[in-house]
């Protein structure tokens, strides 16, 4: 049998008949667009994130780009983030007409390194996006510190941490505005696109409201041309029954990184990445540094056991952004990891037998006690 890296369809089969009939509701109301079920989702999902706002969006795309846009960014405007995160990250801080600047990431916990970011700032930069990539949270209390010393925002990039802690507080609710993406496979996924954002500051709440919906500040008043990226009314009604079970879900998660750590921890051949002091991450990719990255992934697709590279290669050498002028040698770290990282699955309805398959696939190939 095969594993592979997420399930939909044992997620949807263990949610079935509340989600059809969340699904039914809307279409039986014919209320598509900012139905009641959008209203209902975003005060469920600020309470569950305890910040004051939730702003149902189009995706986390969007989220990003209108949290841009309502901080008041421009062009020439500079930002701070990684180079190893999804290219959404930085197409959004295009989009606005700022530039980004690439900070290499921290060794041992592989996010956003405020040592090094102190390098990279200049007269023109305005804001820190962190990215909490694979469900670790990064240092907020450390990036935070470090942005309002020079006056710069900081909005995180939450898309992949859904209910993570660190030292007690949600992400996504710990900086001027998160960002979250509903995207089908993250940890709390719609039933196509979404995302949302998430802010404790009632005027970036406003704001990001009004761009998300045309400008408007009624039906037929527009203060200024927005965008069209409203959250889908069928997609509120999918998150909200599927948000009652996020905590359990992220539970089960933990569970399977447990097994691996316990299982895989003696291997040489592997290293892990530490996690910040009070982090509770939520494991959307489990993810290690491999020896022989790509012939251990083939001998684990030998055996059915699909894997993944998240990301094979970093923004600063995608040829999206050869116009900023990097080279292979300006971020060995990010390089060495995109060069040697392997996810291997992890998902809540994943069972103990199948990781130890996958644990046991793993010892073989390296031939491990
Ligand atoms: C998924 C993702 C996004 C973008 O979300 P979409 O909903 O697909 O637009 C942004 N940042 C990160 C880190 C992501 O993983």
């Amino acid at each position: 049998m095969k594993i592979p890296l997420v399930d939909l369809r044992a997620q949807y089969a263990n949610l079935r008949p509340e989600i059809d009939a969340a699904i039914a509701a809307v279409l039986e109301s014919t209320a598509f667009v900012k139905g009641p079920a959008v209203g209902e989702f975003e005060t469920a999902f600020a309470s569950y994130c305890e910040a004051r706002h939730a702003i149902g969006v189009g995706n986390g795309t969007d989220a990003l780009r209108l949290v841009f846009r309502a901080l008041g960014f421009e062009p020439g405007d500079e930002m701070l983030t990684v180079p190893t995160t999804f290219i959404a990250t930085t197409e959004a801080i295009s989009h606005v007409g700022a530039v980004t600047r690439f900070v290499d990431i921290d060794e041992r916990t592989w996010m956003f390194d405020v040592e090094k970011a102190a390098g990279h700032v200049t007269d023109r930069t305005r804001a820190i996006v962190p990215v909490h990539l694979y469900g670790h949270p990064v240092d907020m209390d450390a990036v935070n510190a470090f942005a309002s010393q020079r006056h710069l925002a900081v909005v995180e990039d939450a898309a992949q941490a859904h209910g993570a802690r660190l030292r007690g507080r949600r992400v996504g609710a710990l900086a001027q505005a998160g960002t979250f993406s509903f995207y089908p496979g993250k940890n709390l996924g719609a039933y196509g696109d979404a995302g949302a954002v998430v802010t404790n500051d009632d005027d970036v709440a406003e704001r990001v409201r009004m761009y998300a919906d045309h400008g408007r500040l009624d039906k037929y008043e527009h203060r200024t041309e927005g965008w069209n990226s409203r959250l889908d009314t069928i997609q509120a009604a999918v998150l909200a029954v599927k948000l009652r079970s996020l905590d359990d879900a992220n539970a089960e998660r933990r569970r399977c990184a447990q097994r691996y750590n316990d299982a895989l921890g003696g291997i040489d051949a592997l290293e892990f990445p530490v996690l910040v002091d009070g982090a509770e991450p939520v494991h959307h990719l489990y993810v290690v540094r491999a020896q022989n990255r790509d012939a251990l992934r083939k001998h684990l697709g030998d055996q059915e056991i699909a894997t993944g590279v998240h990301y094979p290669l970093p923004l600063h050498l995608q040829p999206a952004y050869r116009h900023l002028g990097y080279a292979r040698g300006d971020f060995p770290v990010a390089e060495a990891l995109a060069d040697s990282i392997v996810s291997l699955p992890c998902y809540p309805e994943l069972g103990d037998t199948d990781i130890d398959r996958v644990v046991d696939a793993v010892r073989s190939f390296y031939d491990a006690p």
